[in-house]
């Protein structure tokens, strides 16, 4: 038998170590912060490029940890997705929405946001109900809430369909995110009735270099037009690509040169400044 003192300090030892464990623990940590409510979310501008009238915004999750951090959505989206949390946390994302634009949103019709939705979300079709659900008595309409799922989220193409097309069902529309950054988009394009595609940074990033990839981008907004699709391009940082996308007629467009980001409060004042300012 141990002497007490021995048993004690064992018992300290072993506390010690299963504490730290659990601050290492990756997912540990992501179900404390949604247990807290520590997710939030930033709102960056939609811009229509002919007149840079603002659509909306797009919804974009952080996570404000308790020491004050905020870590960025690359950081704990792909890990909430393997762990299967990406349920509990796009749940909570609907959620914050809902309670932050709802006011603005139902002031104004005209004006949309779009959130992104993992495999998990596209696969069940769960998402669905939870929108209806979450809007109901909120004065928002279905139309103004548009999803965003990336190529490799429509994987599973059967109940990827299923999932959209109940989305039309309600009035939302959907856009595949990071497109041509997968390795069959056109065969996602012929096979999901979606409405609209976002052009991936990576594109808009070639434009006016002479990087090899920038042969591509003609190539996306040529079939896109062919099959009718809104096109909305991403990560826009200078005046240079905003003319290109333009000319193009690539309709919708987001980045720093718009406008980062937002917190609620000045995502809506970005909605009400000026005109011309
Ligand atoms: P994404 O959907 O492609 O979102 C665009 C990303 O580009 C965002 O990064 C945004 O902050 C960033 N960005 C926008 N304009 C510019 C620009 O002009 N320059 C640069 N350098 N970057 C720009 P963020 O917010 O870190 O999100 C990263 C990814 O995490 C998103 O990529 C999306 O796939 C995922 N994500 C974000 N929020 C959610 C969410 O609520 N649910 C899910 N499932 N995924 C999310
Ligand atoms: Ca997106
Ligand atoms: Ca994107
Ligand atoms: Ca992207």
């Amino acid at each position: 038998l141990l002497p007490p003192a021995a048993v004690i300090v064992t018992v300290i030892i072993l506390a010690v170590i299963a504490t730290s464990r659990r601050r290492l623990s990756p997912t540990g940590e992501i179900a404390s912060g949604l247990h807290r409510r520590e997710f939030f979310v930033r709102y960056q501008p939609i811009i229509r490029l002919e007149d840079e009238v603002c659509l909306g915004a797009e919804a974009l999750v952080r996570w404000r940890r308790r020491d004050g951090t905020e870590v960025p959505a690359d950081q704990f989206v792909p890990i909430a997705e393997r762990s299967g949390q990406i349920r509990e946390l796009t749940d909570q994302v609907i959620d914050r929405v809902l309670v932050d634009m709802a006011d603005t949103l139902a002031k104004r019709p005209d004006i949309h946001v779009a959130i992104n939705f993992s495999a998990d979300d596209m696969d069940s079709g769960r998402i669905i109900t939870k929108l209806e659900n979450a809007l109901k008595g909120t004065g928002i309409q279905p139309q103004q809430i548009w999803l965003e799922a990336t190529e490799r989220s429509l994987m599973h193409v059967d109940r990827a369909r299923a999932t959209i097309i109940a989305a039309h069902e309600r009035g939302h529309s959907v856009a595949i995110d990071d497109f041509g950054t997968g390795y069959s988009s056109l065969q996602y394009l012929q096979q999901l009735p979606v409405d609209a595609i976002k052009i991936d940074k990576t594109f808009v990033d070639t434009i006016g270099t002479d990087a090899a990839t920038s042969i591509v981008i003609p190539h996306i907004i040529e079939m896109a037009k062919t099959l009718n699709l809104v096109m909305v391009a991403e990560g826009i940082e200078n005046a240079e690509q905003l003319a290109y996308l333009r000319a193009a007629g690539v309709q919708g467009g987001q980045g720093y040169l718009f406008a980062r980001p937002l917190d609620p409060g000045d995502f809506v004042a970005y909605l009400n400044r000026p005109r011309g300012a």
